[in-house]
């Protein structure tokens, strides 16, 4: 009796989606502690560009821009620190040099 074997091959084709999401969440008080500003010269909060930028309500971005063109105080060890007194200090030019900025950018198009 001869045996026939049938192959079915069935393909499965499976998706799987996932969904992910990434939330960030800063526990309060936002990760600022105190440590030796060099500039100040003394202990003072200081927090990396991220909580930073929250705290100053302003992107990361902006506080890498005022790093890099030594606006604000930093120390760099493995990773950025920004001294929140310098931060605080600026915040209010860099207010008035949005203005002025955008004032340009008006007369540019105009
Ligand atoms: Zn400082």
């Amino acid at each position: 009796m001869p045996v026939v074997t049938r192959k079915t091959q069935m393909q499965h084709k499976t998706e799987i989606e996932i969904e992910l999401s990434e939330t960030i969440a800063y526990k309060r008080p936002i990760a600022s502690f105190e440590s030796f500003c060099p500039v100040c010269k003394s202990l003072v909060e200081m927090a990396p560009p991220e909580a930073a930028a929250i705290l100053t309500r302003t992107t990361e971005r902006e506080i890498y821009r005022l790093v890099e063109t030594n606006l604000i105080h930093f120390v760099e060890t493995d990773k950025i620190l920004v001294c929140l007194n310098s931060l605080a200090e600026i915040k209010s030019a860099t207010d008035v040099m949005q203005n002025n900025y955008e004032k340009q950018n008006n007369i540019l198009f105009d």
